[in-house]
């Protein structure tokens, strides 16, 4: 199993296999390709074109997808995905991406915000001539918007998704089986503020690797600042190193953070102790590593 990050610097850190680089952010801040990184890139969340051109947004019976509109409950601001002109614009973004020297492109919140969205007249429209009913209708719109951007893209090319195994089509317009053939993995975060109980990440890492038919990277939260959540936090990873993932990816703030964790783990007696104890061979590789570049 590696061990990666995601972070929002684009500076790599020894210890970690992977790189995962946020190069378009929900609030709609855009930033240069991060060379030899995997670059992320949020698709349909986008505040400030969104408050640049309010009639963009995705629109369902109860309002606009806006984080202010309680009625929705959404985390993000979302734009129709079938928004020609934005659609052009996150395109042209990742065409201008990939003539950098990056090592791939993740796609990330490329979906419909819930299952009511988006009812605008141009979905509608789209929805009544497509001859599907409206679940298949949204999982083709998003499948196809994947399908145009990989044309794009060059390198290792994976997605993000909400971390749900059950309702992802129903829900997002996700057709797992579909996006599968078009990805080399799935990055799945499973983001909290600590992992103190983390019974729901076995839960739904076990689901994923059963559903998903290409390999799984999966986030957890690492800005940790004190001993019990990064403790937590290094003994769920190590509770995953069993299961076949491809990678853990760690959020972190900057690579200041991302050492921290390094160190914490090196210099723990009583979690290497624990590590040995209880056999997990894929975590002590990597603390064993950790401990000869540090
Ligand atoms: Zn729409």
């Amino acid at each position: 199993m590696e061990i990666g990050l995601v972070t929002y610097a684009p500076e790599t850190v020894k210890g970690y296999d992977y790189h995962v680089y946020y190069s378009k952010w929900v609030n709609g801040s855009i930033f240069p390709a991060a060379k030899g990184m995997q670059n992320d890139v949020t698709c349909f969340c986008d505040a400030k074109a969104i408050r640049e051109k309010p009639d963009i947004v995705a629109i369902s019976k109860n309002g606009p997808a806006l984080r202010k509109n309680r009625k929705a409950n959404l985390a993000f601001d979302y734009v129709c995905p079938t928004n020609p002109e934005y659609l052009n614009k996150v395109l042209d973004y990742i065409k201008e991406l990939n003539k950098e020297e990056i090592l791939g492109t993740t796609l990330n919140l490329y979906h419909f915000p819930e299952e009511e969205f988006c009812v605008c007249p141009r979905c509608v429209e789209l929805w009544r001539t497509s001859g599907l009913n409206w679940i298949d209708w949204r999982a083709d719109t998003v499948t196809k918007f994947i399908a145009k951007a990989k044309k794009y893209l060059k390198g290792t090319f994976a997605v993000e998704m909400f971390p749900d195994p059950v309702l992802a089509k129903q829900r997002f317009g996700v057709d797992l089986d579909r996006v599968a053939e078009l990805v080399d993995y799935f990055h799945v975060p499973l983001s909290a503020r600590d992992y103190t109980t983390n019974y729901w990440v076995d839960l739904l890492a076990r689901d994923f690797l059963k559903i998903l038919k290409k390999p799984i990277m999966l986030e957890l939260s690492a800005e940790m600042p004190n001993f019990e959540k990064m403790d937590s936090l290094l003994k769920t990873i190590a509770h995953l190193s069993k299961r076949s993932f491809k990678a853990i990816l760690l959020l972190v703030h900057d690579s200041k953070n991302a050492m921290q964790i390094i160190e914490f783990a090196i210099k723990n007696k009583d979690f290497r102790d624990w590590l040995a104890k209880f056999e997990f061979s894929e975590m002590i590789k990597i603390v064993e590593k950790w401990a000869t570049i540090y």
